[in-house]
């Protein structure tokens, strides 16, 4: 049988309903119902959430590889809900390459064609994807990864240019009365 659909277009009720009978479907993919719980618009937070859970309890093992597979949906999965400050973030990426280490030695033994990874190395001093491995057609190799938060950082830079350049005007303003 085939589930036919994306998991994006699913309910909560579906999920659950195909998590417990995924052996009879052959199109059930573990890493697309997790990737989906991020994109599916269908789900509220508490849902994605009791989903993940239930899901933890058939594929956690499953869930554990994409640390190394998909890092960034593992962490977007893992922390649904919270809120997270830069010290986190940190302690978080610096597990995943933790683990990364760990399946890839594991793997390079069972298997050698576990795929082609290699280390996330931007010219960041304090990037917290340091030492991640990452696919290099992945999110992760740095040019794409970087990409939003630099322009973001491009942006702050303009705003923080514009405030002083006002800033210098209405002193410029000031003094002007002053000195009339
Ligand atoms: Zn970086």
């Amino acid at each position: 049988m085939t589930i036919g659909k994306k998991f994006n277009e699913l309910n909560a009720k579906e999920y659950i309903f195909y998590i417990n009978n995924h052996k009879k479907y052959k199109d059930f993919n573990t890493l697309g119902l997790y990737r989906s719980l991020t994109e599916n618009d269908n789900l509220s937070l508490g849902e994605r959430i009791t989903i993940r859970e239930y899901a933890h309890s058939f594929f956690k093992k499953s869930f554990y590889f994409l640390q190394l597979k998909d890092p960034h949906i593992f962490v977007k999965i893992s922390t649904l809900g919270m809120e997270l400050t830069k010290a986190d973030e940190r302690r978080i990426w610096d597990d995943v390459i933790k683990n990364q280490q760990i399946i890839l030695k594991d793997k390079r033994i069972k298997h050698r064609n576990f795929g082609t990874y290699s280390k996330h190395s931007c010219p960041y001093e304090n990037c917290i994807y340091r030492g991640l491995m990452v696919n290099p057609n992945s999110h992760f190799a740095w040019g794409s990864v970087h990409f939003d938060s630099d322009k973001s950082k491009f942006s702050q830079k303009i705003k923080s240019e514009r405030r002083r350049s006002e800033r210098k005007q209405e002193q410029l303003i000031i003094n002007k009365l002053i000195n009339d």
